[in-house]
């Protein structure tokens, strides 16, 4: 028997890499990296963390409990998900204020979007009905 038959008979039944097992490897490269530029007394605390984080990936690769692992990964990519959607509406946002005003309701805190350059309106909070007056 090779090694690669050796490993694969190793890794049977075993959970394998993921998308949380790269992005920790990913994290354990930056923290190497950032290591080198730490002051030396905070550079333990740097190699405890890389070795602990790489114990960590290891540890879910050879996992056995192939449903736990999976919804750790499931639990990261959601976050992961979520994060983007910020991300994105974040920069949505910023290229709609150049065109629009963002008011929030007086009574019940409801953001309103405001076309900019009809001088000063009146406007209606589509929750909660209540008037107010800004400039546009
Ligand atoms: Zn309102």
């Amino acid at each position: 028997m090779n090694w690669r038959d050796r490993f694969s008979k190793f890794m049977y039944g075993r959970y394998g890499a993921d998308q949380f097992s790269k992005f920790l490897l990913g994290l354990t490269i930056a923290l190497c990296i950032i290591s080198l530029f730490v002051p030396r007394r905070l550079g333990s605390l740097f190699s405890t963390l890389i070795l602990l984080l790489i114990f960590y990936t290891y540890f879910r690769m050879f996992s056995r409990n192939i449903y736990k692992r999976a919804a750790e990964n499931e639990k990261y990519m959601r976050i992961l998900g979520s994060w983007r959607n910020k991300v994105a509406n974040e920069k949505n946002l910023a290229g709609q204020r150049k065109y629009y005003h963002f008011y929030k309701c007086p009574e019940c805190g409801q953001r309103i979007r405001i076309p900019k350059g009809h001088g000063k309106i009146q406007i209606r909070c589509p929750k909660c009905n209540a008037t107010f007056i800004r400039r546009s």
